[in-house]
């Protein structure tokens, strides 16, 4: 069986390390707003090129955080609008109703799936106060062209960098491409912990220290309370073990940039669609997609050969319980996106054997 994502190998494959480190913070007796998560703070800044890493407990929090900080900042109110890709993963949704914001989806480019100035435009109104762009499968939005509209229109940039760990954009490290980014190191991610974790990335100093606060009940000082905050925080066992991992990240990420390249090279089949790919360090494929008309079909075959797929994702947002309000919303794209969509398995630990047989039998279906 060919695992959609084997953590177990991906987990082994740091021991000694992981469990060395782990068991040195378990016996210090020191768990939460320690040197393991300053220290972690300190080295993913840097990785991301950036002045400022404020871990939190998970990327809707951080997101979430991110929101509420500006909202604190620069006086927004609720309904103030933030633009967002219908075709997200819900949380980003999320972290704007959360924020007490109203999210307006945007449509994506139907060749990438992901965000773009052309379609963003026209949803911009006197309400809107922010864009979430989405690195969404890990590749990078067109940042020149987003960056242009939002400096035109007064807009600030959050990047949703929870898929896209590392990826680069014309040289530059998402996390600092926009005034504001959120990571999620939730154990599936390029980047992940044992358990749930996030961080806030920027270069604005404020922005740090108000997202600090917030996550930390609103409090700089203990015991008293700037605003009405949330607990959201790192903890140092989740901070030692994103340190022994971030060091081994651009590998991983290359390799799983090899595997991409194999199946984009060998597998040919005239029913199934390989991704677009922008730029090769562009992307750090946290998942593969493929597109096929008879995606269900196609799931069903490679099941039977052993390999396991998974659907990024099959229910739109806005087709959702939890937004009945948008049931009504007709994006086309987006419910295109949704049908077709397949991940094929693509992890660091996976063997050259395991890329074949995927390729194999990708190829034989009819
Ligand atoms: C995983 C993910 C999140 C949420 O991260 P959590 O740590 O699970 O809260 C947000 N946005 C996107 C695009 C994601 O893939």
């Amino acid at each position: 069986m060919i695992k959609f994502f084997d953590l177990q190998r991906i987990t082994s494959s740091f021991e000694p390390q992981l469990s060395t480190e782990v068991q040195r913070v378990v016996s210090s007796g020191w768990y939460l707003l320690g040197e393991e998560v300053a220290k972690f703070e300190k080295a993913f800044a840097e990785y991301c090129d950036s002045t400022h890493c404020v871990g939190v407990a998970n990327g809707l929090d951080a997101l979430t955080l991110i929101l509420k900080a500006w909202r604190e900042m620069y006086g927004w109110h609720t309904g103030d609008e933030v633009i967002v890709p219908a075709n997200t993963y819900i949380a980003s949704i999320l972290s704007i109703s959360r924020a007490g914001l109203t999210p307006i989806l945007c449509e994506p480019n139907e060749d990438d799936a992901l965000i773009c100035a052309t379609n963003i435009e026209p949803l911009i109104t006197s309400r809107t106060r922010a864009i979430m762009v989405v690195h969404l499968y890990g590749q990078v939005c067109q940042m020149d062209d987003i960056r242009t509209i939002a400096r035109q229109h007064g807009l600030l940039v959050v990047e949703d960098c929870a898929q896209a760990h590392g990826a680069l954009y014309k040289g530059a490290r998402v996390g600092a491409l926009g005034d504001a980014a959120a990571f999620s190191f939730y154990p599936g991610k390029n980047l992940g912990a044992l358990g749930d974790a996030g961080a806030v990335v920027t270069n604005d100093r404020t922005l740090a220290r108000t997202v600090r606060t917030l996550a930390n009940y609103g409090s700089r000082e203990k015991y008293v309370n700037q605003y009405q905050g949330i607990n959201s925080r790192l903890d140092e066992l989740q901070a030692t073990v994103l340190s022994v991992k971030l060091p081994r990240l651009d590998a991983d990420n290359d390799r799983r940039r090899q595997i991409a390249r194999r199946y984009i090279r060998n597998i040919s089949n005239p029913l199934v669609q390989m991704p677009c790919v922008h730029t090769w360090l562009g992307h750090v494929f946290h998942v593969f997609t493929v597109r096929c008309q008879r995606r269900d079909d196609l799931q069903q075959h490679l099941t039977k050969q052993d390999i396991q797929t998974l659907i990024h994702y099959p229910i739109p947002p806005h087709k959702q319980q939890a937004y009945a309000e948008w049931h009504h919303l007709s994006l086309p794209v987006t419910e295109r996106i949704h049908r077709e969509i397949l991940s094929l398995p693509i992890s660091p630990v996976m063997t050259d054997d395991e890329v074949q047989h995927v390729i194999d039998a990708v190829n034989n279906f009819l």
